[in-house]
């Protein structure tokens, strides 16, 4: 499959169509922003992690019944995807108190949360990703009650699968944010990424962070915590 025209490109991907009209490639790049885009640099090599980590843990998802939209990986940076409307909205599931959540409810970072927690924003960078609930989502009609009851139903099992997946490499999953979208007939994929882009990944024993908070707070060794969760995935 070979890409067409570009059809989006983002701070983290490019996407492009493909001669199929259900499929689409995205594209891996080192770019890194934070802060909705305020703060931007380059990760050598994170592109590439991105990819593999996304699409495998993805495929393994796949075989538990978790419906996602990886179709095969093209190249160390390009992924054949099933193209979808993004519902617009970040779905952030916590298990551990960290970042936002930390600073709004005066909770501890790396304190343990009762039950995992779930958020939504609306995915939108001119508004700084506003916090919503599920009545400002059926509201603005991003979601339908059906979907958001799919969303939230898949989510927990996201969850329940990555926690027992990074507890086997010895990490704790703090939290995470995830992304669904809906095909022409109306199927719910799990779609974008999941990689230390998009999750706290805090190692089970010293509790160092192995994802993008090292870039976000000049933590340093960036490069080499993305590199750190391949080698703990793909030995
Ligand atoms: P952003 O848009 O936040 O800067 P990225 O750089 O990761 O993010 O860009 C990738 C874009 O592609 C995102 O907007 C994401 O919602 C979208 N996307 C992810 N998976 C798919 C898919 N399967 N079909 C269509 N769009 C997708
Ligand atoms: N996250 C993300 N994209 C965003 C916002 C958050 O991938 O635009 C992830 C982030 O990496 C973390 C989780 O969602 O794993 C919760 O992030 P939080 O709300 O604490 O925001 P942050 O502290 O990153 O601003």
């Amino acid at each position: 499959m070979k890409r067409a025209e570009q059809m989006y490109e983002g701070k983290a991907k490019k996407v492009y169509a493909t001669d199929d009209d259900s499929l689409c490639i995205v594209s891996y790049k080192d770019d890194a922003t934070a802060f909705n885009g305020k703060k931007k640099g380059t990760i050598e090599g994170k592109g590439v992690v991105n990819n593999k980590m996304s699409n495998y843990l993805m495929s393994l998802m796949e075989k538990e019944g978790i419906p996602t939209h990886f179709v095969e990986e093209l190249s160390d940076r390009d992924t054949l995807v099933k193209k979808v409307e993004i519902i617009p909205l970040e779905v952030i599931v916590r298990n551990v108190a960290a970042g936002s959540f930390s600073k709004r409810f005066g909770v501890e970072e790396g304190t343990r949360l009762l039950t995992p927690t779930l958020e939504f924003c609306y995915k939108c960078d001119q508004l700084d990703d506003p916090m919503c609930n599920e009545y400002h989502i059926i509201a603005c009609g991003w979601a339908t009650r059906e979907d958001l009851d799919r969303i939230t139903e898949l989510t927990f099992r996201v969850n329940d699968f990555l926690c027992r997946f990074f507890a086997g490499i010895s990490v704790d999953l703090i939290d995470f944010k995830i992304e669904f979208g809906k095909t022409p007939d109306g199927t719910i994929l799990l779609a974008d990424e999941i990689s230390p882009d998009t999750c706290r990944l805090w190692d089970a024993k010293t509790h160092e962070k192995l994802d993008k908070d090292r870039f976000r707070r000049d933590l340093g060794n960036v490069e080499g915590a993305y590199q750190e969760m391949m080698k703990r995935i793909f030995g």
